[in-house]
């Protein structure tokens, strides 16, 4: 017989994926967006971690750099985390609303495959959702590079047809005109 009721559960393993993204730098506007509410102990955990903290997570200077030719680094992140959250939850477009699991288990691959610190650097936890939301709320876009050499996925802004790769400079149109 099951001790804990499915909701009860649901609630501690939320709570519990909550606490890690805390962990992970995540902000209590990341969390509330994720599970509609922030708990004490998620709250806690936030402060804690902004105290340790000597560098903010999102730096001003580093907002305007994000997504920029300059900043290629941004782009390999955004693409890589895009393409583990979209594999893992079937859902390519991002239709759904944002599973925090997989939103979790997706920055944690990242944090593996790529350096930590290059992770924090150039898509931290909160940004890294806020891409997902722009995606998902037609603001950004995912593009494949048509170049046969490339084939690189890069962000841009929904409305544009006309792109440039970052990665090879190959001018793509996706209207295919
Ligand atoms: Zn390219």
């Amino acid at each position: 017989m099951d001790l804990l009721s499915t909701s009860t559960r649901n609630h501690f393993e939320s709570n519990k994926t909550a606490l890690e993204l805390a962990t992970l730098g995540a902000t209590r506007l990341t969390i509330q967006n994720l599970f509609n509410s922030c708990s004490l102990n998620v709250r806690n955990e936030i402060d804690e971690r902004r105290k340790e903290r000597t560098v903010p997570l999102t730096r001003s200077g580093k907002v305007s750099s994000f997504l920029e030719f300059s900043n290629l680094e941004a782009y390999q992140l955004t693409a890589a985390f895009y393409q583990t959250y979209t594999l893992l939850t079937k859902d390519p477009d991002i239709e759904k609303p944002i599973d925090p699991k997989a939103f979790l288990e997706s920055y944690q691959v990242l944090s593996v495959t790529y350096d930590h610190q290059s992770c924090r650097d150039h898509l931290d936890i909160n940004r890294a959702l806020s891409v997902l939301l722009k995606i998902r709320e037609h603001s950004l876009k995912m593009v494949k590079c048509q170049s046969r050499e490339c084939h690189c996925l890069y962000i841009v802004k929904f409305e544009k047809d006309l792109t440039v790769c970052p990665f090879c400079g190959s001018r793509n149109r996706e209207s295919g005109l």
